[in-house]
């Protein structure tokens, strides 16, 4: 019962559905433009051979070959094939002809499908599109220039059109970015001067929007002019970049981008571009492919013929949808009557709702009318020709297939048939020439620290490289007037050279303008100077131990403790004995502490030698206790200060740091000219800084160095009068082998050394890989070790330090010439007094006697004579120990007899 409802309603359907059994297209075409005809009649053929497209009707393709300038003539051969009764118009891909045709379409009421690039597309007419909207497009070239992160680009277009489809493009740069050169092609072939122009500008990103058969050439004198190298980057604004052939660019380097409608790689579209070649030869028709891959042969076709292809197709589905609902007649329309074809918008309406897979991916069309939903191919120039790197839609924006890695990798590989070359300046122990007899020429005439780095570095990474010396032997500074910069900088930035290695610091002015790998080396500007002269030990350096103030409390002590000792014994009476030790009572009491022997007790205590007099009260014993307790502690720690003092050997610098420097004016101080050095202060907030920027400034003659070689020998020739502000890791290099110069105070700051390449150049991140490989293996380390301190003279100082440590312990007589002096004074000032007690004693013995004062002199004669005299037993003669009456030994001398014991 069912199937027999079925049936009845296909039978309804197929009747009241009958298509004519031919279908008549028109296609317009130009004569230039005939891959448009030949996938109009293949994919008329496709249809057709295709029942599932179709099933009850077959298409008929009638082409006409019009002028594309020539508008009346395409009106006119409209309305021959309006009269012939088409059921929709193709093409033509020319503006001025497509726009009659449209307009006629329009009043026909009669589809119109077209495959190419227009931006008046209006909506709610008969036309068709299917070439993506220019809206869309210029979002999808807004994305990537925003993915990429591009700050300012150069626009190169060749016609207003150009200026369309990158509106959005002007209109996304924002005002604070950098700004953007827009400039046109010229109408003549030689793009040269114009490609100069924007190579002066130094502008590496390109958005060149021209058509696609100029590419090639414009790329070509882009080559020719030094514009294709690693650094410039173009994006390609037409679809058809598969179609050029890009063989002598692919090992350039450049990064050539652009976006593609049409995938080669998907099956489907191989598959009907292998039946197309093979049928179009069994035809005989030449395509001329002369290629025998499809992949090959995808270059044939170009974006527009594929939308030609999926055009016709999309047509036959809306046909065939719209046969299911309505019985379809196609009659010849006039132009000259107000003709039109009723069914003419219900298939258009029917095309705009209409989902299907093309060529050219999912054909869908908004609610606008406007094609949606589509997927661009990002693709890149490599060296295995053009690759998907990604993709773009509307909803995602871009998508980057390409991993990271896979990135890395591809740029690797061009490095391995790369000849880098290297700008470097001579600064030991970075770059050297070579000592050789013989003349050196190339990479082989340096020699030093960056060379077997880079030599390093191209070892893991594979390139070649070429030394080239910056002409003007400077590091890179920016000069604020002429808003130029110098050196190797400028080495990079006008494209001489690949890589700047040497000591060249990482400074935040230079990372805006070149791109830095991680540092190889750390640093800090320090201060070089020349090593404090020796001090002549002091003769009296044995006084040194003790300050000048404990060695005058000690002399007070000594005088204080000798009379306390002197009043005490005075007054206590167990000091008070018999002077001999027979006498039972006494007449005459003798007290040992007299003030002289007080003072000789406790000189005698304090020189830890001792007397013979011993104190006998407690309360003198007391006294001499603490005396000794204090002699105790205060020799052991002269004793412990005294070996410092005596070894030492006393530098005198007058400078600590570099705030010591600014404190002062007499020493001059200053730097490399241009280097990064200058520069810290010239920037520094800090006031110390500041100062001394101005100081270094203001002097005269100029404190700054066109070298580190001339800033050395400038701290050389100054003796003292000139301290050079340098990179710890040169002060290092040169101290290390100059041991009259050495670092003052520590690092005013902490940066590093990189290897500086131009701005976005593709190899920073392998070479950045690279230089931490290195330092992981540690052979930075030992490059460091070879330079620094094998290399050149390296090692010489450290000779000389260990030298004098060696000899440190041994005193020479400058240490302890002073007790030698103490000695002979004090031996002299005891001579004076003998002689004075000699005088002394003479004068009372003749006053005793009661001589004449005349015989004073005769008294002195007759003692000295007798005091010349060998010891012998005689009597009245020399000095002989007797034992007085007391019993005690006194040293009695010619005047002993008369002597008493006071
Ligand atoms: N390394 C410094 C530079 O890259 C040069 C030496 C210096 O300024 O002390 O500019």
């Amino acid at each position: 019962m069912r199937g027999t409802k079925i049936i009845f309603l296909l039978l309804l359907f197929g009747h009241l559905s009958a298509l004519p059994d031919t279908i008549r297209i028109g296609g317009l075409f130009h004569p230039e433009d005939d891959k448009q005809e030949v996938a109009f009649r293949y994919a008329v053929e496709r249809v057709n051979a295709d029942r599932a497209v179709l099933p009850r009707a077959k298409l008929l393709a009638q082409v006409e070959t019009i002028s594309p300038q020539d508008s009346f003539h395409a009106s006119k051969r409209v309305c021959h094939l309006l009269r012939s009764g088409v059921a929709a118009i193709f093409g033509p891909q020319s503006a001025p002809a497509a726009s009659h045709v449209q307009s006629i379409c329009d009043t026909m009421e009669l589809p119109h499908l077209e495959t190419r690039w227009e931006y008046r597309t209006r909506r709610e007419s008969c036309l068709v599109n299917l070439y993506p909207h220019p809206a869309a497009l210029s979002r999808a070239y807004v994305d990537l220039v925003r993915a990429w992160g591009w700050k300012s680009f150069t626009i190169v277009y060749e016609n207003s059109d150009g200026l369309v489809r990158l509106q959005e493009l002007l209109k996304a740069h924002g005002p604070t970015e950098l700004p953007v050169a827009v400039r046109q092609l010229p109408e003549s072939h030689d793009y040269r001067p114009l490609l100069k122009q924007i190579k002066n500008s130094a502008e590496s990103h390109i958005v060149l929007d021209c058509a696609t058969e100029r590419i090639r050439d414009v790329l070509q004198q882009a080559q020719q002019i030094g514009m294709m190298s690693d650094y410039h980057s173009y994006l390609i604004t037409s679809l058809d970049l598969h179609s050029v052939d890009l063989e002598e660019f692919k090992y350039g380097g450049t990064n050539i981008t652009a976006l593609r409608l049409l995938d080669p790689e998907r099956s489907d579209v191989q598959r009907v571009v292998r039946d197309w070649v093979y049928d179009e030869a069994r035809k005989g028709r030449k395509l001329q492919l002369g290629h025998t891959s499809a992949k090959e042969n995808m270059t044939f076709i170009k974006t527009e013929t594929a939308l030609m292809y999926d055009a016709v197709h999309l047509f036959a589905k809306a046909l065939h949808d719209l046969d299911t609902s309505q019985q379809i007649d196609v009659k010849p329309l006039s132009c000259d009557a107000e003709d039109t074809w009723p069914h003419g918008y219900s298939l258009i309406n029917y095309m705009k709702i209409v989902e299907m897979k093309g060529l050219t991916g999912v054909i869908k069309f908004d609610h606008q009318g406007f094609r949606s939903d589509f997927t661009l191919d990002i693709i890149e120039l490599t060296r295995d020709g053009l690759q998907k790197a990604g993709t773009w839609n509307s909803s995602e924006g871009v998508n980057y297939t390409r991993s990271y890695g896979d990135n890395q990798k591809q740029i690797v590989e061009i490095l391995q048939n790369k000849t880098l070359i290297v700008t470097t300046i001579l600064s030991a122990p970075y770059c050297m020439r070579k000592e050789a007899s013989e003349k050196l020429i190339g990479n082989a005439q340096f020699e030093g620290y960056a060379i077997d780095l880079i030599h390093e570095i191209s070892k893991v990474l594979g390139f070649n490289y070429t030394f080239k010396l910056a002409p003007d032997g400077r590091y890179g500074s920016y000069n604020r007037e002429t808003k130029e910069w110098d050196g190797m900088i400028r080495e990079l930035l006008e494209q001489r050279a690949d890589v700047a290695i040497a000591d060249l610091t990482i400074t935040y002015d230079r990372e805006q303008v070149v791109d830095f790998t991680m540092p190889f080396m750390n640093l800090g500007i320090s201060v070089l100077y020349r090593k404090p002269i020796k001090q002549p030990p002091n003769l009296f350096s044995f006084l040194s131990p003790l300050s000048l103030d404990v060695w005058i409390y000690m002399a007070t002590a000594y005088l204080g403790v000798s009379v306390l000792l002197f009043i005490l014994a005075r007054f206590s009476p167990y000091e008070w004995d018999s002077p001999g030790n027979c006498i039972d009572e006494p007449q005459v009491l003798e007290n040992q502490f007299t003030l002289l022997n007080s003072l000789w007790f406790t000189i005698g205590s304090l020189m830890q030698q001792g007397s013979d007099i011993a104190p006998k009260a407690v309360s003198t014993r007391m006294v001499a206790g603490m005396w000794w307790f204090f002699t105790l502690i205060m020799i052991s720690s002269y004793t412990a200060n005294l070996a410092a003092f005596l070894t030492v050997e006393r530098m005198d610098s007058p400078i600590e740091s570099a705030e010591d420097l600014a404190k002062q004016t007499k020493i001059k101080y200053g730097a490399l000219k241009g280097g990064s050095t200058a520069a810290f202060f010239r920037d520094s907030n800090f006031s110390t800084y500041q100062r001394m920027w101005s100081f270094m400034e203001s002097a005269r003659p100029s404190v700054f160095t066109s070298s580190n070689k001339e800033g050395e020998e400038r701290v050389m020739r100054g003796k003292g009068s000139y301290a050079y502000l340098m990179e710890s890791t040169t002060i290092e290099y040169v101290v290390e082998r100059n041991c009259d110069l050495t670092q003052v105070g520590g690092m005013l700051d902490s940066k590093g050394y990189g290897i500086a390449m131009p701005p976005n150049s593709p190899y920073r991140t392998a070479i950045s890989g690279a230089v931490l490989k290195l330092q992981e293996e540690g052979k930075l380390h030992i490059l460091k070790t070879k330079w620094w301190k094998e290399k050149r003279g390296g090692g010489s100082c450290r000779d000389e330090t260990s030298k004098s440590s060696s000899t440190a312990n041994e005193l020479g007589l400058a240490n302890v010439g002073g007790v030698f002096v103490v000695l002979m004074g004090g031996m002299g000032v005891a001579c004076v007094i003998a002689v004075c007690e000699f005088v002394w004693k003479s004068r009372k013995v003749a006053v005793d006697e009661r001589k004449e004062e005349a015989s004073l002199c005769s008294e002195m004669a007759s003692e000295l004579r007798s005091a010349l005299k060998c010891p012998s037993t005689g009597s009245g003669g020399g000095p002989a120990n007797t034992r007085d009456g007391a019993g005690s030994p006194y040293l009695h001398y010619g005047f002993s007899t008369k002597s008493q014991l006071h």
